[in-house]
């Protein structure tokens, strides 16, 4: 389930565990949210319903509404799984037990440190944090994840005190892409781990002390665009390519050192890119360059409206349809004849506003929101 963010989360914690200023540097940006993440609470939240009604019932209940099929059918699998797991440990001992929603405490290690584990089962010598991830995008791996290490630490501390087990197991169960990965620790080999790695990067990453170190782990930190590291290794980089030693054409072996690097030049200088547009969005101003709306295409907007428009005057589906769809604007000009077309159409198409973009000075287009772009806006457009 996603946390309330801890200054040290654990979700964030591959990134502050590589690169302990990053924590800080982050501290204050606001979190952004998406519809990715809105959907993965709202499974959380289906998932929590249909396990405590089993554990209040014993009956798997179908009465829960789901935003979508797939949503009931994952968290049908994922309700099932929990309940197979739970079951395993039964046979070995009546005590075994299952929490929905726990906290999991690690502040031992990690000053306000806690997660929450979607379902943890306490069996006879193994506890289990089993964690649910919505999302399909990246698969995600038990093995050497530190999130689910940290989880796995967290539990262990909660309830060690309480019960007498040897080992944690934790399962990510990511349905959407049927992936089920477990990692297996013993209770040693985790406090080993919080005592020897964790401790120390959380108590050099709370003071913002430590090596700034890009890679992989930048992706969704929020300085991404404007971390001067992730700047220099990818300028670096670059430069051990050697192709500013000498001057005239690359050669292949050049070519062949920039090219895994490449991927990652473009994504850094995206990033660099959106950064100095969202400041200059708030009114920073960048010599040499301006904000203006970016390029769009027109658009059909009301497309039943334009087929009965062109049916009127005697145009075919031959002429106007590309099965099943409407032909493209253009091909529709080309068809009918740019001026006869835009006669008919024109209360059907519209251009939706484009995006702003920062680009030269020297650029023809006006300034974005200036007097002269909502002047145009109000004559129907330049
Ligand atoms: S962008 Fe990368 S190097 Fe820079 S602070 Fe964030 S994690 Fe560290």
């Amino acid at each position: 389930m996603p946390e309330k963010h801890a200054f040290l989360s654990a979700s964030a914690s591959h990134r502050w565990l590589e690169c302990t200023p990053s924590a800080m540097l982050e501290n204050n940006l606001p979190d952004t949210t998406s519809e990715f993440a809105k959907e993965g609470t709202e499974a959380h939240k289906l998932a929590e319903k249909k396990l405590n009604s089993w554990i209040k019932s014993g009956k798997k209940s179908s009465r829960f509404k789901a935003l979508d099929g797939e949503m009931q059918e994952c968290t049908d699998s994922y309700r099932d799984y929990v309940i197979e797991v739970f079951n395993e440990e039964k046979a070995k001992t009546s005590d075994a037990q299952l929490l929905i929603e726990q906290k999991l405490d690690f502040s031992r290690w990690v000053p306000d440190g806690f997660g929450t584990g979607d379902a943890v089962i306490i069996g006879d010598d193994t506890l289990h944090v089993i964690d649910l991830k919505y999302g399909k995008g990246v698969k995600v791996d038990a093995v050497g994840n530190t999130q689910a290490r940290l989880y796995a630490a967290g539990a262990m501390d909660t309830f060690g005190m309480l019960y007498d087990f040897r080992k944690v197991k934790v399962h990510i169960y990511q349905p959407r892409i049927d992936n089920i990965s477990t990692a297996d620790y013993t209770v040693g080999e985790l406090e080993k781990w919080m005592e020897k790695e964790v401790k120390p990067k959380a108590e050099l990453a709370i003071k913002g002390e430590g090596e700034q170190k890009p890679g992989d782990w930048c992706k969704f930190c929020k300085v991404r665009g404007n971390c001067v590291a992730r700047m220099k290794a990818n300028t670096d980089s670059l430069k051990q390519t050697g192709f500013a030693n000498e001057p005239g054409l690359l050669t292949q072996e050049q070519i062949e050192q920039a090219l895994p690097i490449l991927d990652e030049i473009i994504s850094w200088a995206k990033d660099l890119q959106q950064y100095a547009l969202d400041q200059a969005l708030e009114g920073v101003k960048f010599r040499g360059f301006k904000v203006v709306e970016g390029r769009s295409n027109r658009k059909v907007l009301d497309e039943p409206g334009l087929i009965e428009a062109l049916h009127k005057m005697e145009y075919g589906d031959d002429v106007i349809m590309t099965k099943p769809k409407l032909e493209t604007i253009t091909n529709l000009e080309k068809r009918i004849g740019k001026k006869l077309f835009t006669g008919i159409a024109m209360p059907y198409i519209g251009k939706p506003k484009g995006k702003p973009t920062l680009v030269p000075e020297s650029d023809k287009r006006p300034e974005y929101d200036s007097a002269e772009t909502d002047f145009a806006d109000e004559l129907g457009g330049k």
